[in-house]
């Protein structure tokens, strides 16, 4: 079983708090009921028409819609349908209530993505129940989806979510003529460290690193991933040289703050990193792979200069 230490719980966000539920329905008595159900467990949210569902399904997006069929102008098969062709809505359980209910109407709405079918007038047990059930399948569904692109020692992203966010990157600095910065990150003599002090409290230092690496980067889409053994690699969007020469300094004085003792390190008493700073201006030519052999030759240029140290070079 992988380690899953102290940095995985703050990815599980949903999971924290009241979960928040979406009641649509043109008739607000209904809401009504819905709410007095749920709002001692939930948050509730209330929309009196599809296209009010919609935008705030946009906005504030819940964990699970219960979703009238008859209203005026969108009905609830229609909303249902966009919620799903919407990458970002795609995921939100969507169970009907329904006063109509046939075998047709109730197959064609499981069709398009439904989870779940209730009778109106509502029975408050049976409809806190199943909302309860979806609601734990979609929180275990939502884990398992964060799990696939996490590093199990470190709990920052592994090599195979970075891989992916790079490609999304590069085509988004293009496309926006924004600047795209990378650093990559190799920690200094760390199989002497391995040697000296035993493959665990590698390990633990791998930790250490991954928190102070993740906590130094201050942008929301700013990004650290595990790349492979030792080494770290971060996404700056929209970061120009300068500032991402900057950020990656401030990273090499903090892993030396936290002062964990190396005593046959070449480079320090206590570990160090060494780092390579690369960048796509509007100039640039070539591709994400391109940028990436840019940082990783500086990063080796730094560890040949001496290591604990920044170097960074503009595509
Ligand atoms: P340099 O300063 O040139 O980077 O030297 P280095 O010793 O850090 O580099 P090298 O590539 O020779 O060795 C990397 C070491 O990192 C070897 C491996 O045992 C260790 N390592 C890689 N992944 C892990 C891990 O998950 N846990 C632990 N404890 N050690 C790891
Ligand atoms: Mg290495
Ligand atoms: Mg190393």
């Amino acid at each position: 079983m992988p380690d899953f230490a102290t940095p995985v719980p703050d990815l599980l966000d949903s999971t924290h708090g009241k979960p928040k539920l979406l009641v649509v329905d043109d008739q607000p008595i209904n809401i009504q009921v819905m709410y007095q159900s749920f709002a001692g467990d939930y948050q509730v949210f209330m929309a009196t028409s599809g296209a009010q569902a919609l935008s705030i399904c946009k906005a504030n997006p819940p964990d699970l819609i219960l979703l009238d069929i008859v209203m005026p102008g969108m009905d609830g098969f229609e909303v249902c349908q966009q919620l799903k062709a919407d990458e970002s809505t795609r995921n939100i359980p969507v169970i009907f209530v329904t006063a109509h209910t046939d075998a047709a109407q109730e197959s064609h709405g499981l069709s398009l993505g439904a989870v779940d079918f209730i009778a109106k007038p509502v029975n408050p047990t049976v409809v806190r129940a199943r909302v309860k059930t979806h609601l734990t399948l979609k929180f275990q569904s939502d884990l398992l989806r964060k799990l696939v692109f996490l590093d199990g020692l470190s709990g920052v992203f592994n090599r195979r979510y970075f891989d992916q966010q790079l490609a999304v990157e590069w085509a988004r600095s293009v496309r926006s003529n924004s600047p795209l910065s990378l650093i990559m990150v190799d920690v200094d003599c760390f199989k002497l460290y391995n040697d000296r002090y035993g493959h665990q409290a590698g390990d633990d230092c791998l930790r250490k690193i991954a928190v102070e690496l993740k906590g130094g980067l201050k942008r929301p889409a700013d990004l650290v991933a595990r790349y492979g053994g030792e080494e770290f690699a971060c996404i700056l969007p929209d970061t120009p040289f300068e500032d991402a020469l900057a950020i990656a300094s401030e990273l090499e004085r903090k892993i030396r703050g936290l002062e964990i003792p190396h005593d046959t390190s070449v480079a320090a008493p206590v570990v160090t990193i060494s780092a390579g700073v690369g960048t796509r201006t509007v100039d640039s030519g070539g591709d994400a792979s391109k940028l990436l052999g840019l940082a990783d030759g500086q990063l080796y240029s730094a560890k040949d200069n001496g290591r604990g140290r920044v170097l960074g070079k503009i595509l």
